[in-house]
């Protein structure tokens, strides 16, 4: 059996600010994907939704394995809340199945719109990391399509290195077919949220401190054009599972779609400080205590499909960092006057906690800190001077980046961010590779 693979020119990474040939097929079934591999060694890599921002999920010297027509569940216990379910499964079409039954996943990143196998490649976090730590802690088991051992079944008991290298592992141990996954219950799909204003940086940390006892879900939005005395104004949000309401599915689909590319000047320093205001001042007017279908809360940036196109036709980076707790104050306000002070960044700024549950995988981003996370237009070399600027001040606290982010991080950065590469590189699939490994020469 064969697969048919076409060639790709136009951008498929979220940023879209990586070009240049991909090559790509959808296998239409397990079986399909089996022959293909038996009698190809060469290449490859895992492709999920693509909502990986830069070149970690691209891979123009090897062939893209698109796994999102494997998107079957393969079994669901509604008492027990574990399902198992191919890789190419969304969290968009899982939640629309196990929420209304009281189940949800118990990390999801800010789309529904990624496939269980790129959660577990990248290893997600959410707004409760300090809870429940990275979306790995709820994988039982999975099973590997690989180029050297075949299928291989995988549990953090049976085989815990080639576990551990798989959750964060970017897709490079093999293709993930499928996956057994601990929910966990819920009592309504509404959350009971608040928002309350940030005046400065110290507001965040001061009402963060006094938040994360009594609160599953945190998180800050920042104007990142303000500076001085306002330096961190921003709105934060809290927010519990309701205890009791409806158990409802999520509209599917986004409202609104981006039919075309704007240009990328639209998004400029005057644009965003003033959209920035109108922003704030419009989260601020809602009424501070309310409660809100999980969709608002989790996914707002679903509801504009094709957002990615606002930045133009060169696109954008986005850049997260994580800056361990004792240097986090500091060294987000150096990252915050640095951006502020460079008139660049994104509508969308956002500041997260990560607490001390620890990360399954070798290669896992999240470690205890404060990560702030922003889109950069692709203006070229200036932005791109801008971003190693902020490479120092994380290298400085002693923090790291996240590779499903990133575009661009020098290999240097990688290999401070990562201090068990060695022993990750034990379990790489000899055949899997990407352009983010490429660009970084290895
Ligand atoms: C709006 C938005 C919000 C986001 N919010 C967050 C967030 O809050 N927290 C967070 O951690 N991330 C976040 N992300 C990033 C996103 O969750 C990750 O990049 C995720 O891995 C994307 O999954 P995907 O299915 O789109 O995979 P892709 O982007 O297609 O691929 C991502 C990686 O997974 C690998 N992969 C995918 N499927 C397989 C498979 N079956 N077998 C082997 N490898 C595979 C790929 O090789 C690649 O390395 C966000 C992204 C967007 C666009």
């Amino acid at each position: 059996m064969t697969l048919t693979f076409q060639r790709h020119l136009e951008p498929l990474s979220w940023g879209r600010a990586h070009r240049g040939p991909q090559s790509l097929a959808q296998p239409p079934s397990v079986t399909a994907l089996k022959a293909w591999a038996e009698q190809n060694t060469g290449p490859r890599l895992g492709r999920g939704l693509g909502r990986a921002y830069g070149d970690s999920g691209l891979f123009g010297r090897g062939r893209l394995i698109d796994m999102t027509g494997l998107d079957r569940f393969c079994s669901f216990d509604a008492t027990t809340g574990l399902v198992r379910a191919q890789a190419g499964l969304s969290l968009d079409a899982l939640l629309q199945v196990t929420a209304p039954q009281g189940w949800f996943v118990s990390v999801t990143p800010g789309t529904r719109f990624v496939t269980l196998g790129g959660a577990i490649a990248n290893d997600v976090h959410g707004k409760n990391h300090t809870r429940a730590g990275t979306f790995g802690r709820a994988v039982r088991a999975l099973t590997l399509l690989r180029s050297d051992r075949g299928l291989v079944e995988v549990t953090p008991a049976s085989d815990p290195d080639l576990f551990a290298a798989t959750v964060g592992g970017m897709g490079l141990t093999g293709l993930i077919l499928d996956v057994t996954l601990q929910l966990e219950p819920i009592a309504s799909t509404d959350l009971e949220v608040e928002t309350l204003p940030l005046g400065d940086l110290g507001d965040f940390f001061d009402l963060n401190a006094d938040s994360l006892g009594g609160f599953e879900q945190t998180v800050a939005w920042i104007d990142c054009t303000r500076r001085g005395a306002k330096l961190g104004l921003g709105v934060y949000t809290r927010a519990n599972w309701a205890a009791s309401g409806p158990l409802a599915a999520h509209e599917v689909g986004p409202r609104l779609t981006l039919p075309v590319e704007t240009p990328g000047v639209l998004i400029n320093r005057f644009t965003l400080a003033g959209f920035n205001r109108v922003y704030r001042a419009a989260q601020l007017s809602r009424p501070r205590q309310a409660r809100a279908p999980y969709a608002q809360v989790f996914y707002p940036l679903d509801a504009v499909g094709g957002w990615n196109k606002l930045y133009g036709p060169a696109g954008f980076y986005q850049y997260q960092c994580v800056i361990p707790q004792d240097a986090g104050r500091a060294g987000i306000a150096d990252l915050l006057a640095e951006i502020a002070r460079s008139g660049e960044g994104s509508p969308l700024v956002v500041l997260k906690t990560f607490g001390d549950l620890p990360s399954p995988g070798l290669l896992s981003f999240p470690r205890p800190g404060y990560s702030l996370a922003l889109d950069f237009r692709n203006r070229g070399p200036a932005t791109l001077d801008l971003l190693a600027r902020l490479d120092r001040i994380v290298d400085a606290c002693g923090g790291a980046l996240y590779p499903a982010k990133d575009g661009r991080m020098p290999r240097h950065m990688f290999e401070l961010s990562f201090p068990h590469l060695e022993r990750f590189w034990a379990s790489r699939d000899p055949a899997c590779g990407s352009d983010f490994l490429t660009r970084l020469g290895i």
